[in-house]
C-alpha cells in the first residue's frame, strides 16, 4: 500500500481509523470514511466478511443462514442494495398457515390464527398499548421515558402475567418474542422490548410479511452486500485478524491482533457489546460501558434450510409458514429460490428451544427438525434434497443472534453507553442503532453514524 492518496492506509499496519469487524456496520463505516478521504483498515476475525449475514450454496441456489429479509422503511438497506446491484424478490406467503399449540395443529389465513374474542380484544389492546407507550420516549433515548424505571424493572414475562389473561394472547406474545428477539419473555426487560418495537416501527411491521420486515429477500443471498462492499475496499479489509487488545494514548490507538499491532488515530468497534467485552482495553472504559458489555447477551438461534424437488406444501394450499409453542423449531417459512427452481423451507429454533437443541448431536437435531417439518407438511418433508444448519450461539465471533438483548435494568443503567465514545474509541454495530436496531438496516445506520463522528474529530 502506497499511502499516496489520503484515503489509502499509510502502510499495511496503520491508518487514520482502525475498524474492528467486517460485518455490514464495519464495512459501511469504512466506505463512508473512504468517501471522506480518510484512510482506514477493517480488521476482521473470520476468513470472510458479512458477519451475521452468511449465504451458502445449497443445491442450485444460495441460501441464507443469517439475516435474509428486507422490508418497508428499511430505506438505508434498500438504497445500499440498489447501489450494489443486489436485486430483491418478494417472500412467498400465499396460502394457509399453521399453528401448533400444545401439540395440536390448526390452520389459519391472514395474520393471526382464529382466536377467542377475549384473546382478540387483549391482543388489540396490546398493540395499542405498545404504540401509546412508545410515544412516551424519544427514539434515541428510551431511558428518558417517564415510566422508564417501572418498565425496565420488569420482564416481558412478568408484564404478560399481569396484563394478559387469555391463553391465546400469552401464546402470541411468547411466539412473537421468540421469533423477533430469539429470546424468552423472561429474558427481556419490558422497556427494552418497547424500545426495540418502536425502533422497528411497531409490532405489526416486525411480524408481517407483506408490508412488514419479512417482505422481501435478496437474489443470491444477503451476504452479497458485504462481499461487494469488501471488493471495493480491496486490501483495506484484513481477514483472519481477530483483535485481542486495544490501547489508547493522547495521540492515537494501538490494536493488538493475530497479525501484529496496528496503529491509528481513532478506532471504531463494530461488533456486538458482548464481543466488544472480550477485547482487553489497556486504558479503562467508562463504568457504564463496562456494565453494558457484561450485561447484554446475544439471543439464541439455530437456523435450518431444507431443499426439495417440489414445493408440495404450496401444491396443498399452504404458504410454508408454521408456528409452534414447543421445539424443536418455533417458526418456519417458505425459502424457495427467487425463480422457484429450488423449493425450500427455512425453520428456526429460537430462545430456550435453541439452547436445549443446541446441546444435542447434529444428526439427532436434523432428524428431529425433519420430523417436525413432516408433522406440519406431510411425509415428503422428511426427505429433503439438501439440508444445512447454523447454530449461531456456538460461533465465537457472533456469540448468538439475531442481536444483543437487554434484561431488566440494563437500558436505564447502561443505555446511554451504547453510542457514547470512550476517548478515541467509537462504537458501531446494529445494537447501537436508533432505527431498526437488531437488523441489517440498523447496522448500516450505525456504521454511517460512527464514521461521521470520527470524520468530524479528524477534521478538528
Ligand atoms: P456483525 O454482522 O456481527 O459483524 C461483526 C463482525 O465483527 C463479524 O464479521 C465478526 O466476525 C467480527 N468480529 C467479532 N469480534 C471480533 C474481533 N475481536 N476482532 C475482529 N473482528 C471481530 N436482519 C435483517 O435485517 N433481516 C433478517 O431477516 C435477519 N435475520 C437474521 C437471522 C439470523 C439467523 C441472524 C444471525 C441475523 C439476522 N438478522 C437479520 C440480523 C442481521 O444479520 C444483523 O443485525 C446484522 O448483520 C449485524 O451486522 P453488524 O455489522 O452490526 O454485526
Amino acid at each position: 500500500m502506497s499511502g499516496d492518496s489520503p484515503n489509502e492506509p499509510k502502510d499495511s499496519q496503520s491508518a487514520d481509523v482502525l475498524i474492528v469487524g467486517a460485518g455490514v456496520a464495519g464495512l459501511i463505516a469504512a466506505r463512508e470514511l473512504v468517501k471522506r478521504n480518510r484512510s482506514c483498515l477493517v480488521l476482521e476475525a473470520r476468513d470472510r466478511v458479512g458477519g451475521r449475514t452468511l449465504s451458502q450454496k445449497l443445491g442450485k441456489d444460495w441460501v441464507d443462514l443469517g439475516g435474509q429479509w428486507i422490508g418497508p422503511t428499511q430505506d438505508r438497506l434498500a438504497a445500499l442494495a440498489r447501489e450494489l446491484d443486489v436485486p430483491t424478490f418478494p417472500q412467498h406467503h400465499e396460502g394457509k398457515k399453521m399453528l401448533s399449540w400444545g401439540g395440536k395443529i390448526s390452520t389459519f389465513k391472514g395474520n393471526m390464527p382464529w382466536l377467542s374474542l377475549a384473546t382478540q380484544l387483549e391482543l388489540g389492546l396490546l398493540v395499542l398499548r405498545a404504540k401509546s407507550y412508545a410515544k412516551q420516549f424519544p427514539f434515541d433515548a428510551p431511558w428518558q421515558a417517564p415510566r422508564a424505571t417501572e418498565w425496565d424493572g420488569e420482564t416481558v414475562e412478568s408484564w404478560k402475567r399481569r396484563h394478559l389473561w387469555a391463553g391465546g394472547s400469552r401464546l402470541f406474545l411468547d411466539i412473537v418474542t421468540r421469533a423477533v428477539f430469539t429470546s424468552e419473555p423472561r429474558d427481556l426487560s419490558f422497556l427494552y422490548f418497547l424500545s426495540y418495537v418502536k425502533s422497528g416501527h411497531g409490532l405489526e411491521m416486525l411480524t408481517s410479511i407483506p408490508g412488514g420486515a419479512q417482505e422481501s429477500r435478496f437474489v443470491g443471498g444477503a451476504q452479497k452486500l458485504s462481499t461487494r462492499m469488501a471488493e471495493a475496499l480491496g486490501n483495506r479489509v484484513v481477514l483472519e485478524c481477530p483483535v485481542w487488545a486495544l490501547e489508547q494514548s493522547a495521540d492515537g490507538v494501538n490494536l493488538e491482533t493475530a497479525r501484529g499491532t496496528f496503529n491509528g488515530r481513532y478506532a471504531i468497534v463494530a461488533i456486538p457489546p458482548l464481543l466488544a467485552g472480550r477485547i482487553r482495553y489497556a486504558s479503562g472504559l467508562s463504568p457504564r460501558r463496562e456494565q453494558l458489555m457484561a450485561r447484554m447477551p446475544m439471543g439464541s438461534c439455530i437456523k435450518y434450510v431444507a431443499t426439495y424437488d417440489r414445493a408440495f406444501w404450496r401444491e396443498a394450499g399452504f404458504s410454508g409458514e408454521a408456528f409452534s409453542d414447543t421445539g424443536p423449531t418455533t417458526t418456519t417459512f417458505d425459502d424457495s429460490s427467487h425463480d422457484g427452481s429450488q423449493p425450500a423451507l427455512v425453520t428456526f429454533s429460537d430462545g430456550a428451544v435453541a439452547r436445549v437443541w443446541g446441546d444435542r448431536p447434529p444428526e439427532e437435531r436434523r432428524q428431529a427438525v425433519l420430523a417436525e417439518l413432516a408433522r406440519f407438511f406431510g411425509p415428503q418433508a422428511a426427505h429433503p434434497t439438501g439440508f444445512v444448519e447454523k447454530n449461531w450461539s456456538e460461533d465465537p465471533y457472533s456469540g448468538g443472534c439475531y442481536a444483543g438483548v437487554m434484561g431488566p435494568g440494563v437500558m436505564t443503567d447502561c443505555g446511554p453507553a451504547l453510542r457514547q465514545p470512550c476517548g478515541r474509541i467509537h462504537w458501531a454495530g446494529t445494537e447501537t442503532a436508533v432505527e431498526w436496531t437488531g437488523y441489517i438496516d440498523g447496522a448500516i445506520e450505525s456504521g454511517q453514524r460512527a464514521a461521521g463522528e470520527v470524520a468530524a474529530r479528524l477534521s478538528e
